[in-house]
């Protein structure tokens, strides 16, 4: 039985998850993967992984680093210190579901170092199932304490999802299906009547992935509801660069 969220099929213990942080999931056949989870115990004794964290400690140093970030203060890094060790593992402090758009990079906005967030980004920031598998991955393998669904002012893709909406424009390619994961969310907003449109869609739609991963077993539920991890919502402000929670 998994510890984590108690799925008997990937049942995973210390060494285990140590083994998949190394990178070394990817390169195993399906029928592999079964043995490798098979390895031995942790050893006892063994130091806690780096982000063996609590998701609120977490959530401090995302507030932390964005607030150096948004006062142009970042820390000076050494991108070369530590790359040897980062070649071996990650241990990822903060999983961050965030737009695709150009302007928004997490590592940046929080004031990051490689190896500290690991991020899955599509436009509109929407959750689907590659994002939830990488999700999973992220928390469960990589022991994410904190998930964070994180839209931005101004998104195109929110826009562009009103504008649907609204003149049932029609959008080329596999744009249709972005902008039905999005849709909810403005058929929400525009019953709201104060405020601005974008920016009440645009929040609405961090709600609704907040939500959706909230109740996305077996994974994320689970551990959800045993306060492994935390899932929080934030919108980022591109002019002023501050991240706000929801
Ligand atoms: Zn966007």
């Amino acid at each position: 039985m998994c510890e984590f969220c108690g799925d008997s099929q990937h049942a995973v213990q210390g060494s285990r998850r140590d083994f998949l942080r190394m990178g070394a999931f990817a390169a195993l056949a399906p029928s592999m993967i079964g043995a490798a989870l098979a390895a031995d115990p942790p050893k006892p004794g063994a130091a806690p992984a780096q982000n063996a964290i609590s998701p609120a400690e977490a959530l401090k140093r995302l507030t932390e680093g964005n607030a150096r970030y948004a006062a142009n203060d970042p820390n000076e890094r050494d991108f070369s210190s530590g790359r040897a060790a980062r070649a071996q593992a990650q241990y990822p402090v903060a999983a961050i579901l965030s737009c695709a758009d150009s302007r928004v990079a997490p590592e940046l906005v929080f004031d990051q170092a490689p190896g500290d967030l690991f991020v899955m980004r599509v436009a509109g920031n929407i959750v689907n199932r590659d994002l939830l598998a990488s999700l999973e991955y992220g928390i469960h393998f990589l022991g994410a304490p904190l998930v964070m669904v994180l839209g931005h002012s101004n998104c195109g893709a929110v826009d562009a999802a009103i504008k649907v909406v609204k003149t049932n424009a029609a959008l080329p390619g596999h744009l249709p299906e972005l902008i039905r994961a999005i849709k909810p969310a403005v058929l929400v907003a525009q019953k709201t009547r104060q405020g601005d449109l974008l920016d009440n869609a645009i929040a609405e739609n961090v709600r609704r992935q907040v939500a959706a991963l909230k109740n996305s077993p077996p994974v994320v539920k689970k551990l959800y509801a045993g306060k492994k991890i935390d899932i929080v919502g934030a919108v980022y402000d591109l002019a002023t660069g501050k991240v706000t929670r929801m």
